[in-house]
């Protein structure tokens, strides 16, 4: 029974996979017969189609890396784990987004203690901090904040988002973590109109860390993410 689910679940990802890079597919025919098909075009509407046409590639590439990830994800390709400081992985991720969360003048305030060890790879744990920050910008509104808040509590490294932005309505949260999932699908945020992949890798890879992943309302008016990672002890570290 579980062999029959997990290839109907692969048949429903390569359908969905396919339609995600149908539609950009279409758009691209579509602005390239305007230009060939029509006589006379100016030099001005030639350039806004191709600046069209750019997007809708970029867009492509996106969905296509991120496919990538999740099918690596899904090979089940065991990652060998070592001690990660979850604290400079958040550090250089912040420093990273820096430049994004300017240009549309959010604020990142961060609260960060310097000793969270955890057990892990890089990339995925780039995968889940960087997915999580992007999100909290991409969705914030222009002058927002994002919070980002990282501390020991018992056995556990807490990681947490905490934005002031558009928020996610109740009835939609138990589906943001599967693929292809996007509440506004119609909306660009950003100019970037989502994969609806991001959340999907950020769960996978919590769980194979062995952490949890939970969303809620954020007191600021946005949406707060919550990861719980299981802490490396120092005795770990030292036999690892
Ligand atoms: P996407 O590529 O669309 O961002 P994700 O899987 O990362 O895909 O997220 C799924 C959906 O969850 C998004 O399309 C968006 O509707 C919603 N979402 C994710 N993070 C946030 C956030 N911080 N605030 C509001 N909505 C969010």
């Amino acid at each position: 029974e579980r062999l029959e689910y997990t290839q109907q679940m692969r048949q429903v990802f390569v359908s969905d996979a396919s339609h995600e890079l149908r539609t950009p597919l279409a758009a691209i025919r579509l602005l390239c017969e305007s230009i060939t098909q029509t006589e006379n075009v100016d030099a001005e509407t030639t350039r806004e189609f191709m600046e069209d046409i750019i997007l809708e590639v970029d867009r492509m590439s996106h969905t296509a890396e991120k496919l990538l990830v999740l099918s690596r994800l899904d090979s089940g390709s065991r990652t060998v784990f070592a001690p990660i400081s979850l604290s400079d992985v958040v550090h250089k991720l912040i420093t990273a987004f820096d430049p994004i969360a300017e240009a549309k003048s959010v604020t990142i305030e961060s609260y960060i203690e310097d000793d969270c060890i955890i057990s892990g790879d890089t990339e995925g744990t780039n995968q889940i901090v960087g997915n999580l920050i992007d999100n909290a910008i991409k969705y914030n509104n222009i002058g927002g904040t994002l919070r980002i808040y990282l501390f020991t509590k018992k056995d556990n490294c807490v990681f947490i988002t905490d934005d002031t932005g558009i928020g996610i309505a109740p009835e939609f949260r138990e589906h943001i973590f599967e693929r292809f999932y996007r509440v506004d699908k119609s909306r660009e945020h950003d100019g970037r109109g989502g994969s609806g992949l991001g959340l999907a890798i950020v769960k996978r890879n919590v769980e194979a860390l062995g952490g949890t992943i939970s969303v809620s309302d954020s007191v600021s008016g946005g949406t707060r993410f919550t990861v719980v990672f299981p802490s490396l002890t120092a005795d770990e570290e030292v036999y690892d």
